[in-house]
């Protein structure tokens, strides 16, 4: 046989690959161009770079999913979601012949940009952003594919495919049912829209798994529609809804789920809405987390000593020094934006070595 292994990789995956899988050989390639690994084809190498490389990868071990700075070792963490959405997504991509590397190297990056405490610290960074600039917003998907492009390895970025930083980007912006995301005109590749659907998937069950661990929620406040439709056991329910996306996508251009499954999992998503994600239950523990985020958000922007010892600049623009400001907070995990309030903010005695 001749040529490197990647080659033979890449002519592996012509032979063998779906008619609509994206071909590694036929990637737009990265923005800054870099010589070819003999072994490993591009999205290879990006799913590696993104283990070995991205610092904000690791962190996602300590930011929550949907309940903050958990005592319980079991629940959800960012980073146990991402590997469900990888493993959800490469199970999916593998059945449908599709490019396995890539679907998960869009996994593993997918949620790279989230802030700490979950989507109410989202919510809590956009206020606090446009507080300082009335023009600048924030969303975690925009803000992973800025952690990738630009603010990993000191500000040099991964240097990632386009077709990998094109799936970063396909992340839907509101909680949205599967009839209605994977109805949309899409331009993306197939991979990118595994792992929309992935994401889903993983989330909805894994919350509602979590919930009822800790009791927030029992087994028989569940609608009908999803016990009957999608099962009573955790591993039921994502079985059916992988299955289901697999008969329904096969050979197909796009993906799709049957109206009966797709029905089932915006029932169950409006109730984990209503039930958890909105709960009033949790609006003590959102209104903390705006206090905390706003208060820390304003400190850095005040204080020049701690914002260059923090992030090595200060700069004087306040519209640049609000982005320098945002990258910060959002990087933070749960336990070190706590850490910071509680040395910027309460009173720790005097001396104090306690940084
Ligand atoms: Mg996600």
């Amino acid at each position: 046989m001749s040529g490197t292994i990647r080659e033979r990789t890449e002519a592996w995956e012509a032979e063998y690959l779906s008619p609509y899988a994206q071909l590694s050989a036929r990637s737009r390639g990265r923005a800054h161009p870099e010589e070819p690994c003999p072994v490993r084809t591009c999205y290879q190498r990006d799913r590696d770079r993104i283990i070995h490389l991205c610092r904000a990868f690791r962190r996602l071990a300590h930011k929550t999913q949907v309940f903050f700075s958990p005592r319980e070792d079991h629940l959800r963490t960012r980073l146990s979601h991402t590997l469900e959405v990888a493993q959800i997504g490469r199970t999916i991509a593998k059945a449908l012949r599709l490019n396995e590397e890539l679907t998960e190297a869009i996994a593993l990056a997918h949620d790279v940009g989230h802030t700490p405490f979950g989507h109410c610290g989202e919510e809590a960074l956009d206020e606090a952003y446009r507080s300082h600039d009335p023009d600048a917003h924030f969303h975690h998907a925009e803000h992973s594919l800025r952690v990738v492009d630009v603010l990993e390895r000191g500000g040099q970025g991964l240097n990632l495919t386009h077709e990998v930083r094109e799936g970063i980007l396909a992340h839907p912006k509101a909680l949205r049912g599967p009839r209605e995301y994977l109805a949309e005109e899409c331009s993306t590749t197939l991979e990118a829209q595994v792992i929309r659907v992935a994401d889903q998937i993983a989330y909805l069950n894994h919350d509602l798994d979590d919930c009822l661990r800790l009791g927030v929620l029992h087994e028989e406040d569940l609608p009908t529609e999803v016990t009957q439709i999608l099962g009573r056991r955790h591993s039921q329910r994502v079985g059916r809804m992988v299955l289901d996306v697999i008969e329904h996508s096969m050979d197909a251009p796009r993906l799709a789920m049957s109206e009966e499954v797709a029905l089932a999992s915006e029932v169950l998503m409006r109730f984990m809405d209503e039930r958890v994600y909105h709960s009033p239950l949790l609006e003590d523990e959102r209104r903390k987390v705006r206090g905390v985020v706003q208060q820390l958000f304003d400190f850095y922007m005040n204080n020049d000593v701690a914002l260059r010892q923090a992030v090595g600049t200060a700069p004087e623009d306040r519209k640049l020094r609000a982005r320098v400001v945002c990258d910060y907070v959002a990087g933070m995990t749960d336990r070190f934006a706590h850490s910071q309030f509680v040395h910027h903010f309460l009173p720790s005695g005097f001396p104090s070595f306690d940084v």
